[in-house]
């Protein structure tokens, strides 16, 4: 039986269920909370490739109609011309208010047809289907959607909740090794930041994670859901401007600005950028006083020890340390002249700190890089 994390949310509740095999039995998982016996796929070409045909044989089993719109992969597809392609599919398939749109695929097809379910007929119902391990451990859950502009990254978008969320631990069979210590990235951020107790199942059990246990991959997603339900609970709608879901940002700052200077063409991808940013968090934290050189100590040495990229070096680029401040300063979390950072005063100890001087983050990244 699939392991479940019920997320109860103000005015929605769900479970998140986890499993191998899952695709596959999507259609009998589904049936009993479909509106209407019909769906609308959106996914990806490499994933319609690799996973299309098992959820869709799921389907016709259970007498699921279903029609499936694929869009190119890759974050060139978080577009309002991709956008406009999905919508316009939508509803010329003349979808009704209980037509159910699935999201089959990674973190841009969810936050894609999330948003587009979230705006046709003002609101369609949602399930994802996650296939990276970014977005089984952290997209998927939380309710955010949208698309990038020119303007930035993420600026058009929505709250819109699924119905479920089915998340087959078998999908990260075909996932390429790069994706997965990047979507494990972001787990070992939870622990960080909130989890203490999953840092250290972490650093037991990584390595297996990495190495692709099905089972302990299952109880790795089990957790992050669990602590990210958690912290969705507490703050739905991100308006605790330090203490909520902000906190989930740590290691971002870092991480976005690496990102930005790479240009999101696959150079970086963001969960190496957030490994690199974690282990920066620390150490302006360190350098600030909060926290001890020791937890500091641990965080490089698990991701060492893992093969995880910790420093800016390892990204193969060299980067000036004023051009990654100037990203910082035109990321949109900035506030009145100051660097608005997530610190730590511990490992699973993370607050926001709203005035940190640009100094102390110059100094840290020529420390590293
Ligand atoms: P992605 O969706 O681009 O997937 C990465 C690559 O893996 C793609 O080429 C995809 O085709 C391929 N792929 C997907 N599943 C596969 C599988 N099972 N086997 C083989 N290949 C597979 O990227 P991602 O890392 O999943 O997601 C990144 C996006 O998620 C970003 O746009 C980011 O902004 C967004 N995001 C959203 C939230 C949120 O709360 N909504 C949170 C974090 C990230
Ligand atoms: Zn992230």
């Amino acid at each position: 039986p699939p392991l479940l994390v019920p997320v109860r949310l103000q005015r929605a509740g769900y479970d998140v269920q986890i499993g191998a095999g899952l695709i596959g039995r999507a259609g009998a998982r589904l049936a009993p909370l479909l509106p209407q016996k019909r769906v609308m796929i959106v996914t990806d070409e490499n994933v319609a490739a690799l996973h299309l045909p098992a959820l869709i044989a799921g389907l016709d089993e259970t007498g699921i109609q279903h029609q499936t719109i694929t869009v190119p992969p890759g974050e060139g597809s978080k577009t309002l011309a991709q956008y406009g392609r999905v919508t316009n599919a939508l509803l010329e398939a003349g979808v009704e208010r209980g037509t159910t749109v699935v999201a089959l695929g990674g973190g841009v097809v969810g936050d894609l047809a999330g948003f587009a379910a979230a705006t046709t007929l003002r609101g369609l119902p949602f399930v994802q289907i996650p296939t990276t391990l970014l977005s089984q451990v952290d997209s998927s859950v939380g309710g955010k959607t949208g698309i990038n502009t020119p303007f930035g990254k993420n600026l058009l978008g929505a709250f819109h909740q699924p119905i479920s969320v089915l998340i087959d631990t078998g999908a990260l069979a075909t996932l390429p090794a790069r994706e997965i210590r990047a979507g494990y990235a972001e787990i070992v951020k939870s622990g960080l930041l909130g989890d203490a107790d999953l840092f250290e199942w972490c650093d037991r059990h990584g390595q297996a994670v990495l190495a692709g246990d099905p089972d302990l991959q299952a109880e790795a997603i089990r957790r992050a859901c669990a602590f990210k339900a958690a912290v969705v609970a507490d703050d739905e709608r991100e308006e605790r401007k330090t203490n909520g879901r902000a906190l989930l940002n740590l290691g971002h700052t870092f991480g976005h600005a690496l990102e930005a200077e790479l240009g999101y063409d696959g150079r970086l991808l963001h969960g190496e950028g957030v490994s690199i940013g974690l282990r920066l968090a620390f150490m302006l934290s360190v350098r600030l006083g909060y926290c001890a050189q020791a937890d500091l100590d641990r965080v490089t040495a698990h991701l060492e020890r893992l093969g995880m990229p910790a420093r800016i070096s390892d990204t193969g680029h060299e980067f000036s340390a004023a051009t990654l401040v100037r990203h910082m300063r035109r990321d949109k979390k900035m506030r009145d002249g100051r660097l608005s950072f997530v610190l730590v005063r511990g490992i699973g100890k993370a607050f926001t700190c709203r005035d940190v001087p640009d100094e102390a983050v110059l100094a840290t990244l020529r420390e590293d890089g």
